[in-house]
C-alpha cells in the first residue's frame, strides 16, 4: 500500500490535503461546490457538507460524483442524451486515465473493464448498484450493459464482428423482455423492477463480451393477482391489451375496452406499454411468433381467471358458485389455459384432503375467501413458472460456452431498502438482502483498515456502523427471526399473529436491533436496520413463508392441453415442487425465507470472489421531477447507506491496493534496472516483505526500487486501472 498524488494518509483518519473550497472559510463556497468531483475533498466531511455539495452539483446538471471508491449517481429525472452517447463511451474507454475525466458511470465501467484484463489483479469484477425504488438502479445497469456492448466488442474479423454484434443485441434485448414481464408501475416508479437481478457479462481472453447469464431473485408474483391502489399489474398485461391486433383480440378474447379486475389503471399511458418492442426483443432471443402467441394467450387466460368472482354459499356443504357474469370468465379462462372448464372450476371450489392410514381422499367445499385464494394461487403459480422459464430461455440464448469465456463482470441490481406503513415477508426479505449487501460493503472498507494495521501503517480507525447484530437477529443461529418463522411453518400448527410476535420478542429480547414495540395495535415487531427501523406485521407472515401450493392446483395444470403449460407443468416433474404437505407428510418444508437465504448466500459467495465496485443511486425527490433537490429526502438516503463514513475512510486511506505477490510479479523486472549497492541504507521494510528473488534480502533496500516504481508507475499502469 502506498500513497500517490500527494494525498497523505492521515494519522487521525481525517487529516489530508483539502481543496481550497473550504465551506467554512468561504461563506459563498456553495458556488464553487459544484466543481468538487470527489466528496473526499469537501471539508469537513459531514452529512451537511456532502448534501450541499451534491445539491450544488445537481442544480448545475452534474449528476455523478465520486465518493472515494463509490460513485454517487443522482437521478436527473429528465433525458440527458449527451451524457450517454456512444461517442462519450468511447472517450472514457480511450482515455489514458479515465478517472481524470468527469465522474461517470462509464468511469466505473471502464475501470472495471481494465481491472479484468489488468496484469496486476486479473480477477472477476462486480458492480453493486444500490438505491431505493426509482433512484435509477436499472437505468445505471442498463447504461453499463450498453457501455460494454460498445467497448467490449472489438472483433478481429468481419465474421467475428457479426457474432459479437448478435451476442450484444441479444444481451441488450433481454432487458425489454425482463422489464415487460418483471416490471410494473408503482407509486414510486412507473417502471419499477419487481425482482432482483444479477447479470454476469462473460469476457474472453481478448476482452470481448462473449455472452452473459442472468440470475433473478424474488419476483413479486403476488402482483399478478393483487395490486395496491394506484399501482398496476406487470407491464406485459397492458401491452397485450393495448397492442394486440384485431385478430389476436378475437383469439385471446380481449375485446377493446374490456374490464379486468387484475388490470387496474389501464388508462395510464406509459412508454413501457409498447408491445411491439417486447415482441421484437423476444424474437431476437429466439422466442418465435407462435411461442409468443402462446404466451400471450395464457396471459389473457389469467386476466379472465381474475374476473371469476364467487358468491358465498348458503350451505357449507355446497361449493361456492361463480357469480352469473363470471360464468363467461370461467369458460374463457379454461379455454385459453387449455383446461376442462368443469375441472378448473371444481379445483378452485373444492379442497381435497388425504387423511388416515389408507390416505383416504376427502372433498371439502371451500368457503368463498378460500376459493379466491386458490384462484389467485393458480395465477401466481403459472406466472412465476412462466417468468422462470423466460429467464432460462434468455440464459440459453445469451450464455457463452464454458470454454469461450475466462472472466466476468457482474452487475447486481436488487431492490433497495423498503419501509412502508405495512411491511410483511416481502420487505423482510428485501431488507435482509440489503443488510447482507451493506455488510459486504462495510467489510470491504473495514478490510482495508485492518490491512493498514497489519502492515504497521500509522492509522486511527474510522468507526463504521457494523450491522452484524442486525444480521444475527434476522438470520443468526440457533435462534433468529427467520428460524422462528420457519419453525412455525415446519410445525404447521395454528398460531395467531399475536403469538408469533410474542415468540419473536421473547426469544430475541437480547438483540440490540429488536426495537421497542409500544405503539402498534396490530401484532408486529420492529427491526432496527442500518437504514432505519422497520415495523413488520406478523399477520399472514407464516402463511406467506409457506407459500403453499395446493397439490390439486399443480395436478390441474398437468392436465392442460396447452403446449406452453404442458412444458411448464410436466406430468413427471424432475424438480420437486413446493406443494402443501398432504395429510401426515413430514417432508422438510422449503420455505420462501429458506430458499431466499440460500440464493443470497450463493450470490454473496460470487461477490466475495470478485473485486467490488459500488454505485449508490440517489433519488433527489420522490415526485420524479427534474431540477428538484429535496434535502430531507436525500439526507435520509445518505444516512441509510453510510456514505459519510465511506468518504472518511476513502479520503484518509490508501488508494492503491495490490497484493504483494502480484506487485512483485508485475514489477520485478524493475529490480534489474538499478544496480543494488551493498553500502546503501538498511531496508526500512520487514524482511518478510522482501521478495524471494531478491538475494541477500535482509541487506537489500527497497527504497530505490519503490522510487523507481513510483516514477514508472504512471506509464506502466496506464492499462492497469489504478486510480
Ligand atoms: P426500482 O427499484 O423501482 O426498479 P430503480 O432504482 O431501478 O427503481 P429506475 O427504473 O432505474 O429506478 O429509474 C427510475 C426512472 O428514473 C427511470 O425510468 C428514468 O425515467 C429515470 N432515470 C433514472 N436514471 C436516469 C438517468 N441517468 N437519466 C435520465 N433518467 C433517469
Amino acid at each position: 500500500l502506498f500513497q500517490v498524488n500527494g494525498h497523505n494518509p492521515g494519522s487521525d483518519g481525517q487529516a489530508r490535503e483539502y481543496l481550497r473550497e473550504d465551506l467554512q472559510e468561504f461563506p459563498g463556497g456553495e458556488v464553487l461546490l459544484y466543481k468538487l468531483d470527489d466528496l473526499t475533498r469537501v471539508n469537513p466531511v459531514t452529512l451537511e457538507t456532502v448534501l450541499r455539495c451534491l445539491q450544488a452539483r445537481y442544480m448545475a446538471d452534474t449528476f455523478y460524483t465520486n465518493a472515494g471508491c463509490t460513485l454517487v449517481a443522482l437521478n436527473p429525472f429528465k433525458p440527458v442524451p449527451q451524457l450517454y452517447s456512444p461517442e462519450l463511451m468511447r472517450e472514457y474507454h480511450a482515455a489514458p486515465q479515465p478517472q481524470k475525466l468527469k465522474p461517470h458511470v462509464f468511469t466505473v465501467g471502464e475501470q472495471t473493464y481494465r481491472n479484468v484484463k489488468s496484469l496486476i489483479e486479473p480477477v472477476n469484477q462486480s458492480i453493486v448498484v444500490s438505491g431505493e425504488s426509482g433512484a435509477g438502479k436499472s437505468w445505471t445497469s442498463c447504461c453499463l450493459m450498453k457501455f460494454y456492448a460498445v467497448v467490449a466488442t472489438s472483433p478481429a474479423s468481419w465474421e467475428s464482428h457479426k457474432i459479437a454484434e448478435r451476442i450484444e443485441q441479444r444481451i441488450l434485448n433481454s432487458n425489454p423482455v425482463m422489464e415487460a414481464f418483471g416490471n410494473a408501475c408503482t407509486l414510486r416508479n412507473n417502471n419499477s423492477s419487481r425482482f432482483g437481478k444479477f447479470i454476469q457479462l462473460q469476457l474472453n481472453r481478448a476482452q470481448q463480451m462473449t455472452g452473459a447469464t442472468v440470475q433473478t431473485y424474488l419476483l413479486e408474483k403476488t402482483r399478478v393477482a393483487c395490486q395496491a391502489s394506484s399501482e398496476r399489474n406487470f407491464h406485459i398485461f397492458y401491452q397485450i391489451c393495448k397492442g394486440a391486433s384485431e385478430d389476436e383480440r378475437l383469439q385471446w378474447h380481449l375485446p377493446e375496452g374490456a374490464a379486468f379486475s387484475w388490470l387496474p389503471n389501464p388508462e395510464r399511458s406509459l412508454e413501457e406499454d409498447c408491445f411491439e418492442v417486447t415482441r421484437e426483443a423476444m424474437l431476437h432471443l429466439g422466442i418465435d411468433t407462435p411461442t409468443q402467441n402462446n404466451i400471450f394467450k395464457v396471459l389473457a387466460g389469467l386476466l379472465h381467471l381474475g374476473n371469476i368472482q364467487f358468491a358465498t354459499s348458503e350451505d357449507e356443504a355446497q361449493p361456492c358458485q361463480p357469480m352469473d357474469d363470471a360464468k363467461y370468465s370461467v369458460r374463457t379462462a379454461a379455454s385459453l389455459l387449455g383446461l376442462p372448464e368443469d375441472v378448473l372450476l371444481e379445483t378452485v371450489q373444492i379442497r381435497t384432503i388425504r387423511a388416515g392410514r389408507q390416505q383416504q381422499v376427502f372433498r371439502k367445499p371451500c368457503p368463498r375467501a378460500e376459493c379466491d385464494t386458490r384462484r389467485d394461487c393458480l395465477a401466481k403459480l403459472i406466472y412465476a413458472r412462466l417468468f422462470d422459464w423466460l429467464v432460462s430461455v434468455i440464459n440459453s440464448s445469451i450464455c457463452a460456452d464454458t470454454d469461450s469465456w475466462t472472466t466476468f463482470i457482474g452487475l447486481l441490481d436488487v431492490y433497495g431498502f423498503e419501509s412502508f406503513p405495512d411491511n410483511s415477508l416481502e420487505q423482510l426479505c428485501i431488507n435482509y438482502a440489503n443488510e447482507k449487501l451493506q455488510q459486504h460493503f462495510v467489510a470491504h472498507y473495514l478490510r482495508a483498515q485492518q490491512e493498514y494495521a497489519v502492515e504497521g501503517l500509522e492509522w486511527s480507525f474510522v468507526n463504521y456502523q457494523d450491522n452484524q447484530s442486525c444480521l444475527d437477529l434476522i438470520e443468526g443461529s440457533p435462534i433468529s427471526i427467520c428460524s422462528l418463522i420457519d419453525e412455525e411453518c415446519r410445525l404447521n400448527r395454528p398460531s395467531s399473529a399475536a403469538q408469533l410476535q410474542t415468540r419473536i420478542e421473547t426469544a430475541l429480547a437480547g438483540s440490540p436491533c429488536l426495537g421497542h414495540n409500544k405503539l402498534s395495535r396490530e401484532p408486529s415487531f420492529i427491526v432496527v436496520h442500518y437504514a432505519g427501523p422497520v415495523r413488520y406485521h406478523t399477520a399472514g407472515l407464516v402463511e406467506k413463508n409457506k407459500d403453499p401450493i395446493p397439490p390439486e392446483l399443480t395436478r390441474l395444470l398437468q392436465q392442460s392441453q396447452d403446449p406452453l403449460l404442458m412444458g411448464l407443468f410436466p406430468t413427471n416433474p424432475k424438480e420437486k415442487t413446493q406443494e402443501e404437505p398432504s395429510g401426515q407428510s413430514r417432508a422438510p418444508v422449503l420455505t420462501v425465507v429458506s430458499k431466499f437465504k440460500a440464493s443470497l448466500e450463493q450470490l454473496l459467495q460470487v461477490l466475495h470472489s470478485t473485486t467490488p465496485h459500488y454505485i449508490r443511486c440517489i433519488k433527489p425527490n420522490s415526485q420524479g421531477q427534474a431540477q428538484t433537490f429535496l434535502q430531507e429526502e436525500v439526507l435520509s438516503q445518505l444516512e441509510a447507506c453510510g456514505l459519510v463514513e465511506t468518504i472518511h475512510i476513502s479520503a484518509a486511506g490508501f488508494p492503491i491496493r495490490v497484493s504483494h505477490q502480484n506487485f512483485v510479479e508485475r514489477y520485478k523486472l524493475l529490480r534489474r534496472l538499478r544496480p543494488r549497492t551493498s553500502s546503501g541504507p538498511r531496508s526500512p521494510y520487514p524482511a518478510k516483505w522482501l521478495p524471494e528473488w531478491c538475494p541477500h534480502s535482509e541487506e537489500a533496500t527497497l527504497e530505490p526500487l519503490i522510487q523507481d516504481i513510483l516514477h514508472t508507475l504512471p506509464v506502466l499502469t496506464q492499462a492497469a486501472a489504478i486510480p
